[in-house]
């Protein structure tokens, strides 16, 4: 089968092609997707990038235009999105996409004035506080408390696994308000200042000796009950809304195939230096070019459902799972095409040249198959609401 734009689409495409080839590619630039490459090469570059996005409504192409999006149709959010992660360009600010939807759809008129416009102009930094010690997969039985006082709830308890807490000004918090219903029907969706009085954070060093995530804890924080979100123990319906732009996956898939032709050159490169990998190594690289196709196929079938107006959900699932575990695969591999090498922390040579950076990239794309859901609980899903297998 050959996929190819409509006229329309492919008008949209060179537009954003243009705008990327004069705004953000330089040749030589090292793409800001490649795994195992650890900081922006520019940050200054990088926030003029988002600032361009930004002033076209393109950091948040779904929304409508009165607040900073730019109302764009499934199948352009999509174009957008392949063509920025095919550049290796920035594609959002942190957190936006998970909170800025919420907010947009449930908020009052007050809390999407007061939040959306500095969250799309990059002024404050956002962190998620979902995750407990007693509560990840099982999200709904957190037990982090909000008690009503007055014109505030008080907040007692813990989050664990938060991203960027150490550089957050805002956390948007799921807290207990209910200990008394079931359990889904007992959680509310609080934003909480990061700045307030009570909170702790305490950094969680990762197996990449990377500081990426913390842990928070709560002390009678204060925080203003016109800063909860929808209604009062109607959270986790709240906290389950999230931009279906971002559920194709696509960037994933294109990361991949990308990551495979470097490998692929780095193959070639050495057979003509005389020295060959193995015909094992070089068949292990065309399963990982195989699998690629896949994924992006797979993507392409949650952007029709989406097109369609249906909701993708096992397809979802589907290419959540398989792009996060490819993702390891693909690192797997390059770890026998590096060979000894592999144990270094920086490549060197051909390797460098190539970008085939597998120790860091070995130990950064562990946690693809936890973050957002673990490959287990994906496959419940594929198996319950899409094969209709009964609940273990
Ligand atoms: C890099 C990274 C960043 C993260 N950032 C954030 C963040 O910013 N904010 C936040 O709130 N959280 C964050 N998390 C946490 C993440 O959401 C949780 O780690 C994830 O939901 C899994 O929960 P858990 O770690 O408690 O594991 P558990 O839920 O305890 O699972 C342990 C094991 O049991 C399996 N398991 C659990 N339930 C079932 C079941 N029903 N059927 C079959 N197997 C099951 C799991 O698959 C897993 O293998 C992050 C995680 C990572 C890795």
């Amino acid at each position: 089968m050959r996929f190819q734009d409509t006229p329309e689409l492919a008008e949209w495409r060179q537009t954003v092609r243009d705008f990327v080839d004069t705004n953000w590619r330089i040749a030589g630039t090292k793409d800001e997707d490649d795994p195992g490459f650890e900081a922006p090469a520019d940050e200054g570059r990088t926030t003029a990038w988002l600032d361009k996005l930004g002033a076209r409504g393109w950091l948040a192409p779904a929304w409508p235009k009165k607040y900073g999006g730019a109302d764009m149709s499934v199948l352009e959010q999509f174009v957008l999105s392949q063509e920025l992660h095919e550049a290796g360009a920035p594609v959002s600010r942190q957190m936006l996409n998970l909170v800025g939807p919420t907010i947009m759809l449930h908020g009052t008129e007050e809390q999407k004035a007061e939040h959306l416009p500095p969250m799309l102009r990059g002024e404050v930094a956002w962190c998620q506080g979902f995750s407990e010690p007693g509560s990840g997969s099982d999200l709904a039985s957190l037990q982090t408390r909000a008690v009503r006082d007055g014109d505030d709830y008080v907040i007692n308890g813990q989050k664990i696994w938060t991203s960027g807490a150490h550089r957050a000004d805002w956390m948007f918090v799921l807290t207990r308000t209910d200990p008394d219903a079931p359990k889904h029907r007992g959680i509310s969706y609080l934003l909480l200042n990061m700045k307030s009085p009570g909170v702790t954070v305490r950094p969680l060093i990762n197996m990449a000796n990377g500081h990426v995530f913390n842990e928070v804890f709560f002390e009678d924080v204060r925080v203003p009950v016109r800063n909860r979100i929808g209604d009062e123990n109607r959270g986790w319906y709240v906290g389950t809304t999230t931009l279906d732009f971002e559920r194709s996956n696509i960037a994933r898939a294109i990361a991949a195939r990308k990551n495979v032709v470097r490998m692929a050159n780095y193959v070639r490169q050495r057979a003509s230096a005389g020295d060959p990998v193995s015909p094992s190594y070089r068949l292990e690289v065309a399963d990982r070019a195989v699998e690629t196709g896949i994924c992006e196929l797979l993507s392409f079938v949650v952007v029709s459902i989406q097109a369609r107006g249906g909701v993708p959900n096992m397809e979802a699932s589907m290419c959540k799972m398989y792009g996060s575990e490819l993702s390891q695969r693909i690192a797997s591999t390059k770890m026998h095409l590096a060979g000894m090498y592999g144990q270094e922390r920086k490549p060197r040579g051909l390797q460098e040249e190539h970008n085939i950076n597998a120790a860091m990239e070995y130990m950064q794309v562990v946690p693809a198959t936890i973050a957002a859901g673990t490959s287990e609980i994906q496959r419940n899903i594929i198996a319950t609401r899409g094969l209709g297998l009964p609940r273990g």
